[in-house]
């Protein structure tokens, strides 16, 4: 049995004092979540050690994760955060090569081996972000892009490494735009990114964590969810609504 997550990211939204009461909501309505799903929250990195303090002081069923991390180590660069940091903070998990964070910083895949590396090094799990850009779907070349995507990083990476990788895919054009992927064309695309993943790692892929990202929300979460190879979703704008974010989480 594969896990099952449903993983909120916050991006650049809340200050600490309205992240803090979007916790305390959370703590309330995950008091009966009890289908199997792990809850995660990505929040603003001056959030993080708050966060993960009142998360483990109070049992909360939510675990913590980061958004982005150094893809160095440590030492002179101004404004960056390293995974060994994060780790320290509390999370468990950090999202990487969001398509906000390849297309506005610049990340590529080279950038990403080194950030992945640095994450489990540190023995949290990366949530690694791939999908295609919506002129890339309309020439037909998704399956081309993903693929690469996947190639060009996760292959080089052992199988005990990636038995502690979680993929999200998340097609570009339906990030925040409100313009969702079917049930079947995410299905189509995650059975596909596994065909991908098993070709390299055949006694990995089948567990490997598989989540859907793209304005998924309360309403079309239980269909998109219902898919054999959709094992959660990454979550951005409704995961700063408590209710809404819970309310995906029961979907399954
Ligand atoms: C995201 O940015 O990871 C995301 C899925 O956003 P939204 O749910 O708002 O489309």
């Amino acid at each position: 049995m594969r896990r099952k997550i449903v993983a909120g990211n916050w991006k650049m939204n809340t200050v600490l004092p309205e992240g803090e009461m979007l916790v305390k909501q959370l703590e309330f309505l995950t008091k009966d979540l009890d289908n199997g799903v792990e809850l995660i929250i990505a929040p603003p990195f001056t959030h993080l050690v708050t966060v993960g303090k009142y998360l483990s002081e109070n049992g909360v069923k939510v675990s913590l994760s980061a958004q982005n991390c150094a893809d160095q180590d440590k030492g002179a660069y101004t404004g960056e955060v390293s995974a060994a940091m994060l780790r320290n903070a509390g999370c468990k998990y950090v999202i990487l090569g969001h398509s906000e964070r390849r297309e506005y910083y610049g990340e590529n895949s080279e950038s990403l081996l080194r950030k992945i590396n640095l994450v489990l090094n540190e023995g949290m799990q990366p949530i690694f972000c791939v999908g295609e850009r919506l002129e890339e779907r309309e020439s037909n070349s998704h399956f081309e892009v993903v693929s690469a995507q996947i190639k060009e990083v996760l292959y080089k990476l052992r199988g005990v490494e990636l038995a502690n990788v979680i993929i999200a895919y998340e097609p570009v054009w339906a990030i925040g735009t409100g313009k969702t992927a079917s049930s079947d064309q995410a299905e189509e695309m995650h059975a596909y990114i596994r065909r991908v993943v098993a070709d390299k790692f055949p006694d990995y892929a089948e567990n490997m964590p598989i989540l859907y990202g793209g304005s998924c929300k309360p309403s079309n979460a239980q269909e998109i969810f219902s898919k054999e190879n959709v094992d959660g979703g990454l979550i951005g704008g409704a995961s700063l609504v408590a209710q809404d974010f819970v309310a995906i989480a029961k979907s399954f």
